[in-house]
């Protein structure tokens, strides 16, 4: 995994412009360490906890719980931060997008897709990506830097900040979900992404249950069964392509990890059962992979695996070498895949007006000059050359 896995990591300082430090991302045992190193009872970590994950506190004055010199005195050491949202943007069907700046400059996004019983967080890991899926927008941006357990909490406590969810009532909440399916790859960011997850589930916290976190991968295969065992969280696969032949074009990491191995690795994962299967994703890309053979190929290829599978439209952006599916194809596709005993919901695009759609984040307009394209064209020719070597 080498240089994919480590490629450029710079992580953000934890440090605010006051120099106090951020507390946000801190496990339970280094946020106790925290207060013990700073002179104060472990219990105080614990009351901590709840106001900075529960409650959404963001300034230690409203921890009443707290003594006031206590809070004084945190205040003066330590700051609770968010990132700065630069944009905010509401599609007409509801789905929000928020463009967010850490204080070194980066900046990612989450989408909020609130539907009839849910509402889904969808949540970054990196800035960028080293991998270059040829249909995936953030595959023709470099990879800037993983993010921290920080700034992936952040994220969900962003969104919880601006539809109001503090407290979270325990149902109908806006937040109920989270899905790692926005920039990057969560398998190469495993330590962190990991970490802000374990903050998440808990359950005097944010407290979303990991029954309702789903980690998507496009098949980094020697981290799956880790995230497994620790994280027990639901599985995602980009799979979108049935043969090696295929999925070493359209995600070139299949050369490493072939289908085979994935397969293997997706029968083996821990949990899977009837009532827990991992979930397929598979782009419908016109004449590429949505023909009825490609279903039957499906069909055989995930026999004996408990699986849904999810039909996702190509989402086109600025420069996309393919284009989506004809609605007949994805429908016959779909009853193929359906008669052959999977659930295989259509996924429908969502905040298509605001560019927050599946593999189109942080792209600006659809369209692209001829020394844009030029551009692409040699980010993705090194950084293919970087998973090769
Ligand atoms: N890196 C992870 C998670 C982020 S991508 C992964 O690859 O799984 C989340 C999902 O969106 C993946 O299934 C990805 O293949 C899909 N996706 C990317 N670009 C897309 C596009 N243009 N249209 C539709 N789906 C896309
Ligand atoms: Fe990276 Fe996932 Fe996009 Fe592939 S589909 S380039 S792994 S974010």
């Amino acid at each position: 995994m080498n240089a994919i896995s480590t490629a450029a990591l710079s992580p953000l300082p934890r440090i605010d412009a006051d120099g106090r430090k951020n507390l946000v991302g801190l496990t339970r045992e280094e946020l106790e360490a925290e207060m013990l190193g700073f002179g104060l009872e472990k219990f105080r970590a614990r009351q901590l906890w709840h106001w900075i994950y529960h409650r959404g506190a963001t300034d230690f004055a409203v921890m009443t719980t707290l003594a006031k010199p206590v809070r004084d005195k945190l205040a003066e050491a330590y700051a609770v931060l968010r990132p700065t949202v630069v944009r905010d943007l509401k599609s007409t069907d509801g789905t929000r997008k928020w463009l967010l700046r850490m204080p070194d400059g980066q900046e990612v996004e989450s989408v909020h897709i609130p539907e009839e019983d849910r509402g889904t967080l969808c949540v970054s890991s990196q800035v960028g990506c080293t991998l270059t899926c040829r249909f995936c927008h953030t595959g023709t941006q470099r990879l800037v830097r993983n993010l921290t357990a920080a700034e992936i909490v952040a994220q969900v406590m962003l969104a919880r900040d601006a539809l109001g969810e503090w407290p979270a009532p325990p149902d109908g909440r806006m937040v109920s979900n989270i899905v790692m399916m926005g920039m990057g790859e969560p398998l190469f960011n495993y330590e962190n992404v990991a970490k802000a997850l374990k903050i998440v589930m808990d359950g005097d916290g944010i407290s979303i249950s990991k029954r309702r976190i789903t980690l998507s991968t496009s098949g980094v295969v020697p981290m799956m069964k880790r995230c497994g065992e620790e994280l027990n969280v639901n599985l995602a696969v980009s799979l979108h392509a049935v043969t090696d032949e295929l999925r070493d074009i359209i995600m070139p990491i299949n050369r490493k990890y072939p289908l085979k191995e994935l397969i293997d690795a997706c029968r083996t994962y821990p949990g899977v059962n009837n009532a827990r299967r991992i979930t397929f994703e598979y782009v419908m890309l016109k004449g590429l992979n949505d023909s009825p053979a490609d279903a039957r190929a499906l069909v055989n290829l995930l026999r004996g695996i408990p699986a849904k599978i999810n039909l996702i439209p190509f989402n086109p952006w600025p420069g996309a070498p393919y284009e989506r599916s004809t609605d007949r194809a994805i429908q016959v596709f779909g009853d193929i895949v359906n008669h052959a005993g999977y659930a295989s919901p259509v996924r429908t695009p969502r905040g298509e007006d605001i560019m927050a759609a599946c593999g189109q984040l942080k792209s600006e307009s659809m369209k692209l000059t001829a020394a844009e394209r030029a551009r692409i064209q040699e980010v993705i020719a090194e950084k293919d050359a970087e998973l090769a070597g």
